[in-house]
């Protein structure tokens, strides 16, 4: 088995001919992404009389007390058994009874099965080709792969991008990712706005799929954006979901987000305390939705996203934003584990710059409007900007992906911060980029006896890590990191 030839989510592998077509989707840290956390539902939490941070207007009803006493179906033998980082399969080695997808390789148990081939005639009858990628895998697969992305990323960044096994709704059987039939953007954040992207988003509840990794959702579902994972739950259930509006299937059912619960991740966390009885909301600012009232005196750890005197905390299993006047002790987290994933590590002392997009705005791999779509930023979007403007294009952050947008449509810079000796050295590092003179397989050493992580098409800037090694160079690219021969370098 070649396995450079495989990607996969978190969900499932897939095999792809054209290797220069591999791109991994970018993972960034949670700290970056704007996105507003989804609703947490009431619970248990207690709650505490006149919170030093009142709210203008009263907490209003909502659906979240429904939400709280839905059950988490736990048997992964039924349709809606629930799975994530945090609710493993049980048993851990489950393996369900599977029939192939009409017509293809892919294996779904039968219900599931059925319902997809209705969704790809329905799809077909406007123009729209569905592609099966990948369905069922098995636990070996799944540790197999997951084993394979530990090696070459490191545990932190491979668990965004593959499940930890026993973990992974793919073994469930109920799980598909789909595809154009031409491919285009297989995998990649920018198959979104491919029809089939397009297509299944909007229309796959009608047949029981729901897409379990949303954009800006990251540090909820625990991992990237993944525009091609749909999830099979019947098609009450996901009619439900689709109506309650929910963000994520975590917020439907009223549980905490996963994105950074491991243990390595925990140690790296802030902390501070809280010096009065504080609302914890959904948003950095009082007209976010209160989840729930923090006892004065507990602590509670950062998640390292401040935005304007806000801080985005969890406690008690749920994370939200609270003002940063009710804390003190607040050691914000060390962002070592982050940094191997971003390349926007911002100086700890500084708030990153941002700005607003006023147009719907794309979000490109490189600057220039000849560099392909990442995805399209809605008109209106706050984004971090992470490095230095380049003929008049900004390196931006949002939803989890990195890349440039036209400063044109950019308005309401905050970058008041002063530039810090950090700053200027990445500016600095920055210029260290060569181009590539051939399609390149950057591999995890230095050497051809190494594993291609991906290849690098012809006359893509790859930036310079400053390690050297016999000829190879240890490179950057696409928010991978790995070796690439000298010679193919200009
Ligand atoms: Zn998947």
């Amino acid at each position: 088995m070649n396995f450079a030839s495989l990607i996969t989510c978190s969900g499932g592998p897939m095999k792809q001919s054209h290797a220069s077509k591999i791109t991994l989707s970018a993972i960034l840290p949670a700290a970056l992404m704007a996105a507003v956390l989804p609703l947490s539902p009431a619970t248990a939490d207690p709650v505490v009389p006149a919170p030093a941070e009142v709210a203008a207007q009263s907490v209003t009803m909502d659906s979240a007390v429904q939400i709280a006493s839905k059950k988490i179906q736990r048997d992964p033998g039924k349709t809606d058994v629930f799975v994530n980082r945090n609710y493993p399969l049980s048993p851990k080695k489950y393996a369900p009874k599977t029939v192939a997808v009409k017509g293809t390789n892919v294996r779904l148990k039968s219900s599931a099965a059925s319902a997809y081939s209705k969704m790809v005639k329905a799809a077909a009858k406007d123009g729209v080709r569905i592609r099966a990628v990948s369905g069922y895998r098995s636990y070996a697969r799944q540790a197999e792969l997951y084993n394979y992305y530990t090696r070459i990323y490191g545990q932190s960044y491979a668990s965004k991008i593959s499940a930890i096994p026993g973990t992974s709704e793919h073994q469930t059987g109920l799980a598909i990712d789909v595809g154009n039939h031409n491919r285009a953007c297989g995998l990649q954040a920018c198959f979104a706005n491919t029809p089939v992207g397009k297509w299944v988003a909007k229309n796959g509840h009608k047949y029981g799929f729901i897409l379990r990794y949303p954009k800006g959702q990251e540090s909820v579902t625990g991992y990237s954006y993944e525009p091609w994972h749909f999830r099979y739950l019947g098609t009450t259930l996901a009619k439900s979901y689709k109506n309650s509006g929910a963000k994520t299937l975590e917020a439907y059912y009223g549980v905490a987000g996963n994105g950074s619960k491991n243990n390595s991740d925990k140690k790296s966390k802030g902390t501070a305390k809280t010096t009065a009885n504080l609302n914890m909301r959904s948003g950095a600012g009082t007209n976010n939705r209160i989840l729930l009232t923090i006892p004065r005196g507990k602590s509670v750890q950062l998640t390292g996203s401040k935005k304007s005197g806000w801080y985005q905390v969890r406690y008690s299993s749920k994370t939200g934003w609270v003002s940063g006047t009710y804390l003190r002790d607040v050691s914000m987290p060390s962002t070592t584990k982050k940094k191997e994933s971003s390349k926007d590590n911002k100086p700890k002392s500084t708030q990153s710059k941002s700005a607003k997009t006023t147009a719907n705005l794309n979000l490109r791999t490189g600057v220039g409007t000849g560099n392909r779509v990442i995805l399209t930023i809605p008109r209106g979007k706050q984004v971090a900007i992470s490095g230095s403007k380049k003929s008049g294009w900004y390196p931006v952050a949002y939803a989890g992906k990195s890349g440039w947008v036209s400063g044109q449509y950019l308005s309401g810079f905050s970058d008041s911060a002063p530039k810090s000796k950090s700053q200027k050295q990445k500016s600095s590092s920055k210029a260290a980029s060569k181009k590539t003179i051939a399609n390149l397989n950057m591999r995890t050493g230095a050497g051809t006896n190494h594993r291609v992580v991906l290849t690098i098409p012809k006359g893509k800037m790859v930036a310079l890590t400053g390690t050297q090694k016999s000829g190879w160079y240890k490179v950057k690219y696409s928010s991978k990191t790995g070796w690439v021969s000298g010679k193919y370098l200009r």
